[in-house]
């Protein structure tokens, strides 16, 4: 079953696909992280991309389609995944429908940008896993620390104000075409897509309910 997240930066993709991944016992695919642990590692790909990261922009396609056909090409994704943060641009979309990878569901998670801007300025992430907290809404147990490894948290250095501004802009421009592409395609004769959306400003089990309630246990 492949799955596609969709939605501006703090939707809540993060947490609900990591728990979308493990009710369904398939991978989570996330870009963000996997650039970010290039970036930790300093690896080649990690130095080509950090100030673009750190800037808010997008990794330019080319880039991000082989890094994603790649993992996506492993053993542990033949039964499907959730992606979370790819497709980002119509580019990447095609791409993957000419790799032949047949989406069943795309989730739209829908939040206004007042409420993304509160939670990012108060967003704390585990690098190492991707796992994401909120001060308030979503603390962890011990203050700064990851509940399952007790690993320092971290501020993104992308989720200060100016940045999310930048990645908001970047979302409505290059992303939020993709909510046209996709319900289009659901749209389309014999095609097994299904589009629908979410209200992101639910608890985060009653988001995680909601999509389950969507997913046929035939598929
Ligand atoms: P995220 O963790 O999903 O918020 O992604 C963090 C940053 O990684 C983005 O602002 C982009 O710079 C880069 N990135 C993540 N996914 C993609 C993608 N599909 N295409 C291009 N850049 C991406």
């Amino acid at each position: 079953m492949y799955i596609i997240l969709l939605g501006p930066p703090g939707s809540g993709k993060g947490t609900q696909s990591q728990l979308l991944a493990e009710q369904l016992s398939i991978p989570q695919i996330a870009p963000g992280n996997m650039l970010r642990s290039e970036m930790a590692r300093n690896t080649a790909l990690g130095q080509q991309v950090g100030k673009i990261v750190a800037s808010g922009e997008l990794v330019p396609d080319e880039i991000m389609i082989a890094v994603i056909q790649t993992r996506m090409q492993q053993q542990d994704c033949k039964s499907g995944c959730v992606l979370d943060g790819f497709p980002r641009t119509i580019s990447q979309a095609n791409a993957l429908n000419e790799a032949g990878i047949l989406i069943d569901y795309v989730f739209e998670i829908v939040v206004t940008d007042t409420e993304i801007i509160n939670r990012l300025s108060k967003r704390f992430v585990h690098l190492a896993s991707g796992r994401s907290y909120h001060l308030l809404h979503n603390p962890p147990q011990q203050h700064g620390l990851d509940d399952i490894t007790g690993e320092a948290l971290v501020q993104r250095e992308d989720d200060q104000e100016e940045t999310v501004g930048q990645r908001l802009r970047v979302y409505y421009h290059q992303t939020a075409p993709l909510i046209e592409y996709y319900q289009n395609l659901a749209q389309a004769k014999n095609c097994i897509t299904q589009y629908i959306k979410i209200n992101g400003h639910d608890s985060i089990q009653d988001i995680a309910q909601n999509i389950m309630s969507f997913l046929s246990p035939m598929r």
